[in-house]
């Protein structure tokens, strides 16, 4: 089961944050903060999901962003990467994707997740949100509320399969893309194909992965903060352990489609899924010409090499 957005103890609003300071223990950039933290749930690991609104130039160097929580209440995050880090790498790494940060163009929808985060409340009342490092934070391209449409969605369809909707019994199989998505069979897989490929892309964020999976044991820093710009993930250290995985999952499903053909109906559905592909092709010209005829020319080539390809499929979109 994924998490919950929507928990407001892992993913607290502005309001329900825990006040200044940080407690000693995730706060290495700070040794003299040791004073004890009367609150019960300064340890505790959450995760602020926030959009952000606006993102300014500071006089000084820094990024403000002005970012709204789920109850659209407004709170200020600064960036410095010439801060307190003593990772000299971290911070040419953190300069590097805030200023990516003001390229964007205002209508591209960003998330903004902030690890462990604390509030200000400054004297005009407005909250100030800090971060102990910059490691804590990292921005999603997507919507806030797009976001949570999306995960509660998967949450939705935990047991069942996202292509159908059925949940008959029939195995099913994580989207080798994702994991995050069930689909009975290929053919499930491509029926939603339009609607999931963008989202497949995004929801591969190792830090997102981990979150809705496995949050909140020892997450104290992301693994790869800053913007999540799709490129830099053929660099990932679990890149190697995805493919694995994903080579497993692979071979389940050939071996379930391998049963599945001694079914009656799912050999009607075989012969279905060849008109589908030739519809879908035809779809795919009108609408994006070479870029989608070449990825479904490599569906059909081969399957098990689905991650390999989206990859390469990725880094056309980033570069184009
Ligand atoms: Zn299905
Ligand atoms: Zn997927």
């Amino acid at each position: 089961m994924l998490e919950d957005l929507h928990d407001e103890y892992l993913f607290p609003i502005f309001e329900n944050l825990a006040e200044l300071p940080f407690p000693a223990s995730s706060t290495s950039s700070n040794p003299d903060s040791t004073q004890s933290d009367p609150d019960p749930t300064a340890t505790a690991e959450w995760c602020v999901v926030a959009g952000i609104d606006h993102v300014v130039q500071l006089a000084d160097g820094s990024t403000s962003l002005t970012i709204g929580d789920e109850t659209r209440d407004q709170a200020q995050v600064i960036l410095n990467p010439d801060g307190e880090s003593s990772d000299a790498n971290a911070d040419a790494d953190a300069r590097r994707w805030i200023s990516e940060l003001h390229t964007l163009r205002p209508e591209d929808e960003l998330t903004i997740l902030l690890l462990g985060a604390r509030k200000e409340t400054l004297d005009c009342g407005k909250i100030r949100v800090h971060v102990a490092d910059l490691r804590c934070v990292k921005v999603l391209r997507i919507g806030l509320f797009y976001l949570f449409e999306l995960t509660d969605e998967l949450r939705r369809y935990t047991d069942m399969c996202y292509g159908c909707g059925e949940e008959d019994g029939r195995p099913m199989h994580w989207c080798p893309g994702c994991k995050m998505a069930l689909f009975h069979n290929r053919k499930c897989q491509k029926n939603v194909d339009h609607l999931h490929r963008d989202n497949c892309r995004l929801l591969r964020d190792v830090d997102l992965q981990t979150l809705l999976r496995e949050f909140p044991d020892d997450y104290q820093h992301f693994q790869a903060p800053g913007l999540n710009v799709l490129e830099t993930w053929s660099e990932d250290e679990t890149e190697d352990e995805d493919e694995d995985e994903d080579e497993d999952d692979d071979k389940d499903e050939d071996e379930d489609d391998d049963e599945d053909k001694d079914q009656d109906e799912d050999e009607d559905e075989e012969e279905d899924e060849d008109e589908d592909e030739d519809e879908d092709k035809d779809e795919d010209d009108d609408e994006d010409e070479d870029e989608d005829k070449d990825e479904d020319e490599d569906d059909e080539e081969d399957e098990d090499e689905d991650e390999d390809e989206d990859e390469d499929e990725e880094k056309q979109h980033n570069y184009a």
